[in-house]
């Protein structure tokens, strides 16, 4: 059994002082569990070399030049980070559409950095039923053209649009069944099955139920993650499960 993935988004949040005070917590814990955290870039630095590995939120699709205010895989990987989130739906959002992050996803692998592959249905598809169609389209257009190696490098989060900040949360079936069809597509149409994840209003308390996924190999989490003592309650109570 492999140990679970458990992901801090902390998006854009946090002053200096709240990190020093976040970090105070968190770098006084070992984890048996793999616990990787994502903080905005410009504390990147004070995340590095502690008991859990550091994604940076968001890159370019270029190794370097004329892009004023990105970051590239290559800088990224040159400061020793690890992760990258790649498709989050905050991003989306912003018009980040599939062919972009398929050229995010390449320029990760090729740079050495492992990707955390974000996707999910928001609320108008899935009451139009269309959550598999869309599921099986940001899969095929987003890891389009990676071979086996590169991808046992990529952790698929889904995350339902609607359950993302929203404190709505699927059911366990609802989870289940979705991650059960992606794992169908991935072994349909890829050359290799990614872990999945789950992501979306995860918290200290619901955690204890979704812990109980089988099929899930680890949770994204965003706004219980800002608050270092929330986040240690919920890696416990997964790593107690493991
Ligand atoms: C996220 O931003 O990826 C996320 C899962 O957020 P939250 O846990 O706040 O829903």
């Amino acid at each position: 059994m492999i140990n679970k993935y458990i992901i801090a988004n902390l998006k854009m949040n946090m002053t200096a002082q709240e990190v020093k005070e976040y970090l105070k917590i968190m770098n006084d814990t070992m984890f048996c569990s793999n616990v990787i955290i994502c903080p905005s870039d410009i504390y990147i630095p004070y995340f590095l070399n502690h008991s859990y590995d550091v994604g940076i939120q968001n890159v370019y699709y270029e190794n370097n030049g004329p892009f004023t205010g990105e970051v590239s895989p290559l800088q990224a990987k040159s400061m020793g980070i690890k992760y990258a989130i790649i498709g989050h739906s905050d991003r989306r959002k912003m018009g980040e559409d599939d062919l972009i992050i398929n050229k995010k996803v390449k320029k990760c692998l090729e740079n050495k950095i492992k990707v955390i592959f974000c996707i999910g249905e928001t609320l108008e598809q899935r009451e139009m039923l269309k959550t598999d169609k869309i599921l099986k389209q940001q899969i095929i257009s987003g890891l389009r053209g990676l071979n086996s190696k590169q991808l046992s490098n990529v952790l698929i989060a889904y995350e339902p649009v609607w359950a993302v900040g929203t404190n709505l949360l699927p059911t366990t079936k609802e989870i289940s069944d979705c991650i059960d069809f992606i794992k169908t597509i991935c072994s349909k149409f890829l050359t290799g099955l990614p872990f999945i994840l789950y992501g979306g209003s995860i918290n200290e308390e619901n955690i204890s139920t979704l812990k109980n996924l089988k099929n899930v190999d680890g949770f994204l989490i965003g706004g219980a993650s800002c608050n270092a003592n929330k986040f240690l309650k919920i890696i416990e109570i997964i790593e107690n499960a493991q």
